[in-house]
C-alpha cells in the first residue's frame, strides 16, 4: 500500500514517472540506479544522457530514448556523474551503437581509462545488506579509452549549454552534479540520494528518504558533507538523484536543508574505513588509503600463523 503511493506519478506536475525531474528531464530506473534524459521530448530533438545505469539495461535505455525522441535516436553526448560500476554498467553496450563523446571529471578519469581501481568499498558500514553486497560490484579499473572526454575546468559541456557542472566530491573523487540556473533544476548523482541506499529493504521499496551518498563506496566524508552543503546553497527546485525517486518543491527544500545541517547524524556512519581518514586520490587514482581494521586483524592472525610454523620447523628439537 505504502510503496504503491510512493511510486505514484508526482501529482500536478504533468510528469509521467516518479523518476522524471522536469518536463525536459526524464528519468529511468535501471534495477536500482537512475539515468536521466535531458532534452525537450519530440522526434529528432537533441538530448543528452546522464549516466549509463546498471549492467544489462542498454535496451531499456534505448527504448526509453526512442519513446522520448523518436526511432533511431542517439544522444549528443553522455555525461557521467561518476564512474562506479552501477552507473556505467550499460555504457559499453550503448557505445557499440552510439558513437558519442562521454564526459567525466578529470579526477574520475583514472577509473574510466584503466589506470586505477576505486578505493575499495567498506562493507562494515551502513548497517544494511547493501554494504555486504558491495563486494559483488566490480571496482575496476574499467577502460573506455578515448571515448572519455574531460569536462572543461569552466564547468561547461558544449552539448549542454544551459547547464553547469558542479564538482561534488566525497562519494567519488571526481563526482559531479549538473545544475540549470534558469529553473534551478539539479541532477545530483550520488552526492545525496532520496532512498536509504544502505538498506536493502529501502532499495527494494524505493521509499523516499533524504540520505547522504551510499556509504559503502564513499571514500571522503568531509568532502561529501561540503558537497551536500554546496548543493543546498543552490536552493534547487527539482532534483533527480542516482538512487530513489525525484523530488521537488518544499519536500526537496526541507529534506535537503535538514540533510545539509545534520549531515553527521543523518549520513556519516559511526565507524568505517574512511570515516576518520579519507582515501587520498589524484589524477592518477589512489595515492594512499587508510588501513581497514579487518585487514589488521587478518594480518595479525596471518603473522601469528607464520610465526608458529617457523617455530614448529626450526625450534631446536635435539634433546
Ligand atoms: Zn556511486
Ligand atoms: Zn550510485
Amino acid at each position: 500500500m505504502e510503496s504503491q503511493l510512493e511510486l505514484d506519478t508526482p501529482v500536478g506536475t504533468g510528469l509521467s514517472s516518479p523518476y522524471d525531474v522536469t518536463a525536459d528531464v526524464a528519468g529511468l530506473k535501471t534495477l536500482f540506479v537512475n539515468v536521466f534524459f535531458i532534452g525537450e521530448p519530440g522526434p529528432g530533438n537533441p538530448w543528452v544522457l546522464v549516466d549509463a545505469g546498471f549492467f544489462g539495461y542498454a535496451d531499456s535505455i534505448r527504448k526509453k530514448a526512442e519513446e522520448l525522441f523518436g526511432a533511431g535516436t542517439r544522444p549528443k553526448a553522455i555525461v557521467l556523474t561518476h564512474g562506479h560500476a552501477d552507473h556505467v554498467g550499460s555504457l559499453k553496450t550503448l557505445l557499440e551503437t552510439w558513437d558519442v563523446p562521454v564526459y567525466a571529471h578529470p579526477l574520475e578519469l583514472p577509473y574510466l581509462q584503466g589506470k586505477s581501481s576505486y578505493p575499495p568499498p567498506d562493507p562494515g558500514i551502513g548497517g544494511g545488506g547493501m554494504a555486504y553486497m558491495s563486494w559483488v560490484f566490480p571496482i575496476g579499473p574499467m577502460d573506455f579509452g578515448d571515448k572519455i572526454k574531460v569536462i572543461a575546468s569552466n564547468g561547461q559541456i558544449p552539448e549542454l549549454p544551459d547547464w553547469r557542472v558542479i564538482h561534488t566530491p566525497g562519494h567519488a573523487p571526481g563526482h559531479i552534479s549538473l545544475f540549470r540556473d534558469r529553473d534551478r533544476t539539479l541532477i545530483a548523482g550520488d552526492a545525496f540520494v532520496t532512498t536509504n541506499q544502505n538498506a536493502i529493504t529501502a532499495v527494494a521499496t524505493q521509499s523516499e528518504e533524504f540520505h547522504g551518498p551510499p556509504a559503502y563506496f564513499t571514500c571522503d566524508w568531509e568532502a561529501a558533507q561540503k558537497s551536500v552543503e554546496l548543493l543546498n546553497n543552490l536552493n534547487p527546485k527539482a532534483a533527480g538523484t542516482g538512487h530513489g525517486v525525484s523530488v521537488r518543491g518544499l519536500d526537496l527544500e526541507l529534506g535537503l536543508n535538514r540533510l545539509a545541517h545534520d549531515f553527521k547524524n543523518l549520513s556519516i556512519p559511526s565507524e568505517g574505513r574512511y570515516v576518520k581518514q579519507p582515501a587520498i586520490t589524484d589524477e592518477t587514482g589512489i595515492v594512499d588509503m587508510p588501513t581497514p581494521t579487518s585487514y589488521n586483524v587478518a594480518r595479525a592472525i596471518g603473522v601469528g600463523m607464520v610465526l608458529s610454523l617457523v617455530a614448529f620447523f626450526f625450534w631446536p628439537n635435539k634433546r
